[in-house]
């Protein structure tokens, strides 16, 4: 970690640790097993809130830790290091970016440039650092919301405080300019007559509507916001032990090595049927926990008639709406993982499947959620399962 805050990781060694935290995460401490992944990496390591399983990227995690040094030297933070990098390549002209100057590390810590100004707009102060063309000290960045005026620009990499110390502003442009580029020209002056510099340093503020910057911010917009079902939400907000909410997780995704999962997968078995129950159907997810005969009955002893939707999500919520209890999410969660669990006791220990069983099973992950919710549940869920006599 201490790595991380101070130096770029190479992108050969962050795919060896990457091998390793596979390893840990899908075989577990069996160094020798080659049992394949069951989803993804890049669904592994998304945001919970993006559908993920939030698991870190560790390259976004390093720039953004790495980006707070481009915080630190461009709010002038009162550090040794600052000043020796300003004093020694800054002082008299240029800004980072423009000329590579510098150790090995503030070279490799200005590649993280574009990232930084994604994320932080300026404060206009002595205008020292801030360029002209590329920093939106307007609206929009001049460069992009004036093309045509840009490219009679004599000097693209001007500071603003360059740029207000010309006597004219025309001075900045090869002239004459295009008509198109004069009604730029324009707007742009309009905006530079307006910058009034003064003797304090330029600041930056950032996209989340702060001076302060964050790390962990950073790496939220690095990793960007999409649109998710709801149903993640509920699932890592369940009081469910953390492997319970992974398998659900990978329920809902449709990655368990089902039958017709590791036929996808190219693995050659005898069947690919449910064997639960008599219909010899392909063991698909929607079979195996909702149209199965041996499934079927273990959700109507609850009380639910299984939905005959074909989408985990939507199933999931259908499920969750039936019961309609406060600890719905956590009763959908452990019972689907209860009939895994009694599938898996009969393909590879040979104990037959029993709706009882199963039932015993649910009941008893259920009761450890009332120690895991500290309070919320002790009258009700030993309620609900009196109900039902489970
Ligand atoms: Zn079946």
């Amino acid at each position: 970690m201490f790595i991380m805050c101070t130096l770029k990781i190479p992108k050969t060694i962050i795919k060896e640790i990457d091998i390793f935290r596979k390893h840990c995460l899908w075989r577990g401490n069996d160094i020798n097993s080659k049992r394949p992944p069951l989803i993804a990496w890049n669904s592994v390591t998304q945001r919970k809130v993006n559908g993920g399983l939030g698991v870190l990227r560790l390259e976004t995690q390093n720039e953004a830790l790495l980006i707070k040094f481009l915080h630190k030297f461009f709010n002038h933070s009162d550090l040794p290091w600052v000043h020796l990098i300003w004093n020694n390549y800054y002082l008299t002209r240029g800004l980072p970016g423009n000329r590579s100057v510098g150790s090995f590390w503030w070279k490799s810590i200005v590649k993280l440039l574009p990232n930084f100004k994604g994320l932080a707009t300026p404060v206009i102060g002595n205008g020292r650092l801030i360029s002209f063309w590329d920093d939106q000290w307007s609206q929009g960045i001049p460069r992009h919301i004036f093309p045509e005026l840009f490219s009679f620009a004599k000097n693209s990499k001007m500071t603003i405080k360059e740029v207000k110390d010309q006597e004219q502003f025309h001075d900045l442009f090869h002239l004459p300019v295009s008509d198109q580029a004069f009604d730029q020209f324009l707007v742009l002056k309009g905006s530079w007559e307006q910058i009034i510099l003064n003797n304090v340093h330029d600041r930056w503020k950032y996209i989340w509507g702060s001076d302060k910057f964050s790390s962990q911010k950073a790496y939220r917009s690095f990793m960007g916001q999409m649109q998710t079902h709801p149903i993640y939400k509920l699932v890592w907000k369940s009081k469910c032990q953390p492997k319970h909410r992974v398998f659900y997780w990978l329920w809902l995704k449709n990655r368990l090595n089902t039958r017709n999962m590791l036929r996808r997968r190219n693995m050659e078995l005898d069947s690919y049927s449910c064997e639960n129950c008599l219909w010899q159907r392909e063991e698909t997810l929607y079979h195996l926990f909702l149209r199965c005969n041996f499934a079927k009955a273990c959700w109507n002893s609850i009380g639910i008639t299984p939905p005959r939707i074909s989408n985990p999500e939507e199933a999931s919520v259908n499920l969750k709406h039936q019961l309609n209890v406060p600890f719905s999410m956590e009763i959908t969660i452990l019972m689907t993982w209860s009939i895994w669990k009694s599938r898996n006791e009969w393909l590879f220990s040979n104990r037959d499947p029993s709706v009882l069983r199963c039932t015993q099973e649910f009941s008893r992950e259920l009761r450890l959620i009332i120690h895991r919710a500290r309070g919320e549940f002790d009258t009700s869920i030993p309620n609900w399962l009196n109900l039902w006599q489970i």
